[in-house]
């Protein structure tokens, strides 16, 4: 057997044998959890400083206390989530009762992403044991020192049969696909979304996809100076704060009125001086790009000739650190691979448009983003961004927040991806929910079975309109 049918076979065989489904189980796995991650903050912190330069700071906001809050709120609410709902059933069927199982899937398999490298594992993983499932985890290569976190202490704080962590890259992960799973969670690309979706197609295994995509910004006229500035803070926090932009709720493109762009520019490069000083290259609040790949890949997004020339702050490379700097480029072509691809990176493209209605079908024109954030104080603009475009969600006047509320559902939709989580959406995704239907033996509705006759027709039509009053008549042969 390789390590891969390894992994899954104690995992299958705790899932079978019923401890996982226990209350006690699901809250001793959340508890588990929460002391991993507060007993090794400051490894934690140390291994996203060795893979992406994260600041202590930015750990803590993006990695550790999300993950907290996600586990302490699924540890308060586990076990109402799991209590059997009441279904409504007609009363054509009386004497009845009907009710909503959340049953766990059995086996999930876990694909982590690296730009949050700690929270994208083990958020999708709270969501999994709450809704009483096994797991395998699969975080991302791109990420070692995390991933090797990962690996060294899950072990040691959460049950080793039931939950197993994988290491490795493509490869890896192709084997993995090739196995039976009862659910597969992917955070990732659009382009490995489709080989997972190849490969769960081949067991009828559902899939949630969390994927990227451009997510666009648009910046109303706001008329207080003060609303502007904070509005700027919002973006530039959003676009260079979490992982130097390397971040799928992050700020891809900005869309705003030609008039306001120079203003916008100058609030944007002063805010980015106070966020990262004259020298940002030298700023301990930024972080680096992932690996050499990621830079080439970013390199060749703002060096295209075109694209250079709409520079309009920043640009500068450097390669041996693998860091860039906070780069803003006022109307590059949109041809261009910079907007055409998610950029995933320091870079900011400003779209000038001669009015703020158009972005509206400027966002329509392009595949569906997995959030939307607009500055606007205009009620019926906020209407119309909401009915007439398709997206994730839509964050009006703030950015990335939503992110943090356990009451919102997180996910894309379209090319973004699909399916949801976060809170009760998590159980949810990783939870089947049964309708069991109980029956008494009496009274034996004749009219359902053969021979068919002109009363029984007429008695299903009654049942099928909930018209129990004719169903009476029709009963009392006063109808005909
Ligand atoms: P990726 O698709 O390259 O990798 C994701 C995972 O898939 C990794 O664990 C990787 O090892 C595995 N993988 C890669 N190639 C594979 C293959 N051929 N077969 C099987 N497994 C394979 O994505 P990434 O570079 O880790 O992350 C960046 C992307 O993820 C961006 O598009 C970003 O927007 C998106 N993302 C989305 C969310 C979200 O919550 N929606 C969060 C973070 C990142």
């Amino acid at each position: 057997m390789s390590e891969v049918e390894e992994s899954l076979a104690e995992p299958r065989q705790a899932f079978k044998s019923g401890s996982t489904r226990s209350v006690s189980w699901r809250k001793s796995q959340l508890r588990a959890i929460i002391n991993l991650v507060q007993d090794n903050e400051e490894d934690i912190f140390k291994a996203l400083y060795q893979d992406l330069g994260k600041h202590p700071v930015e750990c803590y906001r993006d990695e550790v206390g999300t993950v907290l809050k996600s586990a302490r709120y699924s540890l308060s609410c586990v076990e109402k989530w799991m209590a059997p709902k009441k279904g409504r059933l007609p009363l054509v069927f009386f004497p009845s009762s009907g009710e909503l199982i959340s049953e766990p899937l059995g086996v999930v398999l876990i694909f982590a992403s690296w730009n949050f490298p700690i929270s994208l594992a083990l958020d999708p993983l709270i969501g999994a044991v709450s809704a009483g499932n096994t797991a395998v985890l699969k975080p991302s290569e791109l990420a070692p020192a995390c991933s090797s976190f990962l690996a060294n202490t899950i072990p040691r704080y959460l049950d080793c049969r039931a939950i197993k962590v994988i290491r490795g890259g493509a490869d890896v992960g192709d084997r993995l696909l090739q196995q039976k799973w009862d659910k597969i969670f992917f955070t990732g690309s659009p382009r490995v979304g489709r080989i997972v979706m190849l490969a769960a197609a081949r067991h009828l295994t559902p899939v949630t996809l969390e994927l990227g995509g451009k997510c666009p910004t648009i910046l109303d006229n706001l008329s207080s100076p003060s609303d502007i500035k904070i509005a700027v803070k919002r973006i530039v926090g959003a676009k260079w704060g979490p992982c130097s932009g390397q971040a799928c709720i992050g700020i891809d493109y900005v869309l705003v009125e030609r008039k306001l762009a120079p203003t916008l520019i100058d609030l944007l490069k002063l805010t980015i001086k106070s966020f990262y000083g004259e020298e940002p290259r030298n700023s301990k609040n930024m972080c680096k790009i992932i690996n050499k790949d990621h830079f080439e890949r970013l390199r060749n997004l703002l060096e295209d000739p075109a694209v250079a020339a709409s520079i309009v702050h920043g640009g500068s490379l450097h390669e041996k650190e693998l860091f860039i700097e906070p780069s803003i480029l006022l109307d590059p072509p949109l041809d261009a691979g910079i907007m055409m691809e998610e950029i995933f990176g320091p870079l900011l493209p400003i779209i000038t448009l001669d009015n703020i209605q158009e972005s509206i079908e400027f966002i329509n024109s392009r595949p569906k983003p997995l959030v939307i954030y607009a500055f606007t104080k205009d009620e019926s603009f906020k209407r119309q961004i909401v009915s007439e475009t398709s997206s994730g969600s839509v964050t009006f006047n703030d950015t990335m927040v939503q992110f943090l509320c356990d009451d919102l559902p997180f996910g894309g939709v379209g090319q973004s991806g699909f399916g949801r989580y976060h809170g009760k959406y998590s159980f949810d995704t990783f939870s089947h929910e049964k309708a069991v239907m109980t029956r008494g033996f009496f009274p034996e509705l004749e009219p359902r079975y053969p021979p068919w006759n002109h009363f029984k027709l007429q008695f299903i039509r009654l049942a099928y309109d909930f018209n129990y009053f004719g169903l009476l008549l029709l009963l009392l042969g006063l109808k005909r």
